[in-house]
Parts: C-alpha cells; sequence; structure tokens
C-alpha cells in the first residue's frame, strides 16, 4: 500500500529483498467461482459490510504509483466486521482463522482507496482493467490485539471495460478526468464523490486472509473481494495508464538498448525537465500467489 516502485518483474524480484513476501498467505490470489472439487464456496458464518458517505472537493493524488484519494477523519462510513474468539486477543482475520463462535463485529475505519491496473485479483479466470483498493484499519479501541498500528482490511472492486459510455461509473468518471497528470501532483475534484457509488449494486464478495500487495507484504490482511465489477471507458482507462508510471531517470536504460532493430515502431518517452522517462503505462499490479489451501469464503451485505 505504501508508494512503491514495482520494477519490471511484477513483484517475482521481491522476496530476495522483502522476506514476507515469500511468505505462505501472500495476495493477490486466482478467485475461483467454486471451491475444492467445483463445491459452492463456504458462505462466511457473519457478513462484513461497507457503508460510505460522501466526499467534498475531495483531492487525488498521483504518485506515480497509483492514484489515491485520501479519506479524512470526519469522513462518514459504517464499516463492520466480526470477529471470533476473545475480543482481548482477535485481530480482523480471526473470522477466518478461528472456529470459535461469532462473538460481535468491530468498527474499521476507511484510511484512502487507490487502483491498480490491471486487476491483481483474478476474478473466475477474469483479469479486469483496473482494480480500486479501499483500505481500513480496526483499531486498538475496537480489537486490543491490533495495536497501534491498526489491522487492516481491504475491500477491492474490480472495474471492467466498456463500449458503452453510458456505463462507466459516473464517480469514477470524476475522479480520473479531474487526476493529475504527473507524478508528484495533487488536485482537487470538483464537486462531491459518494464513495457508496463507486461499489456494484450486487454486493456478493469473497473474502480471505492475505497480505498487501506491495513490499513489504504484510501478511494479516483481511481481504474482502467483491465479485460484480464496475465499470470504465477505454478513453479513460488510456488516460489513467499515461498519467500513472513510474519514472526511470537513466538516460540510457538498458530496455532501450534490448528493443533495438526489433521494434523500429517504438519511441522512447520522452524526458522531462528532471531527465526522467515515465515508463510501465502504469501496470502497478502484482502477479497471482499461491492460495496454499486457504479457506475462501462467500459473503454479501
Ligand atoms: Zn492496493
Amino acid at each position: 500500500m505504501e508508494p512503491f516502485k514495482k520494477g519490471r518483474y511484477n513483484g517475482l524480484d521481491w522476496p530476495g529483498s522483502f522476506e514476507a513476501c515469500r511468505g505462505a498467505k501472500q495476495s493477490p490470489i486466482l478467485l475461483p467461482a467454486t471451491g475444492a472439487k467445483g463445491k459452492a464456496l463456504r458462505t462466511a458464518a457473519a457478513k462484513s459490510s461497507f457503508r460510505y458517505g460522501s466526499l467534498t472537493n475531495p483531492n487525488v493524488v498521483n504518485n506515480g504509483h497509483t492514484l489515491m484519494v485520501a479519506l479524512p477523519t470526519d469522513f462518514q462510513s459504517a464499516v463492520t466486521i466480526p470477529f471470533r474468539g476473545d475480543i482481548n486477543t482477535a485481530k480482523a482475520t480471526s473470522i477466518i482463522t478461528s472456529s470459535d463462535a461469532v462473538k460481535g463485529r468491530v468498527k474499521a475505519t476507511p484510511a484512502q482507496f487507490h487502483f491498480h491496473s490491471h486487476s491483481e485479483h483474478i476474478v473466475s479466470g477474469a483479469e479486469y482493467a483496473l482494480e480500486m483498493h479501499i483500505v481500513h484499519f480496526v483499531k486498538k479501541d475496537q480489537l486490543p490485539a491490533c495495536g497501534d498500528a491498526g489491522c487492516p482490511v481491504v475491500l477491492g472492486v474490480m472495474l471492467a471495460l466498456t463500449n458503452d459510455e453510458n456505463l462507466v461509473t459516473p464517480e469514477l468518471r470524476k475522479i480520473i478526468e479531474a487526476m493529475p497528470l504527473n507524478e508528484g501532483e495533487t488536485a482537487a475534484i470538483p464537486g462531491s464523490i459518494d464513495v457508496n457509488a463507486l461499489l456494484p449494486a450486487n454486493r456478493t464478495y469473497v473474502t480471505y486472509e492475505g497480505s498487501l500487495t506491495a513490499p513489504p507484504c504484510t501478511e494479516g490482511l483481511l481481504w474482502h473481494v467483491m465479485l460484480s465489477p464496475m465499470m470504465i471507458s477505454q478513453s479513460l482507462l488510456t488516460k489513467y495508464l499515461a498519467a500513472v508510471g513510474d519514472l526511470l531517470c537513466d538516460p540510457t536504460p538498458e530496455w532501450t538498448q534490448e528493443l533495438g532493430d526489433a521494434a523500429p515502431h517504438f519511441t522512447p518517452p520522452a524526458l522531462n525537465s528532471n531527465g526522467c522517462r515515465k515508463i510501465a503505462n502504469g501496470h502497478n499490479w502484482r502477479m497471482t500467489q499461491p492460495i496454499n489451501g486457504r479457506p475462501l469464503q462467500l459473503g454479501a451485505f
């Protein structure tokens, strides 16, 4: 979730430098339509619930790695996560990892949302154009074991391409049309953004225990990935991809030599005033990771 230069290998080059990236509970994963041997996914013992208010003139940040909208501390939301076991030792992931009875619900506080392209999770074999992540934390006043850092809870929403501009998710259009085109810039989105309107009408999700999808790849993150997509047009996607990209500041990068005569039609991106080129075209996704037998549960809110 931290700004991070993804490099060329979509995460394959991370384990050497980040121990947790070699863990057994990494994200993203393939999300099947059915569980093992074609059986229906188990239904979650208790549902999580995500409801959000509106933002007025929110800022959208282009940090080169992604587009990010920070949610202020007074942002209205009603996000609740069930927990199992002892409230003094339970973490947000206890709903997946413990077989104790469901003991109650705790509040998760939304912090920010951002985008990945293409999608990180693969849903029933489909890779989507973008994936939005709304990042929340269960704070220690809710579950003491979550500590000062809080227990991370992420809601993922897929964005599918459509040729019909009328089907484009209006709130997404507002964000992309207002976004700054260069790394390090911030822009205010005119009017308001109804964050709830970024969620699909069908609120079915798959929940599992996973990790951050960028270094340090910390595990213990409770994922909820919605199965129905929202919509984006090709023109908005092209704009997003051109605006978000890592800067490469080597004046004679290795990859321009590799291309050589093989790609005579290719013109490297222009150098900016700092002698850097924008590369990667917004590609900030991590490859899917082994599920390693982790339970997947189906829920809806
Ligand atoms: Zn993310």
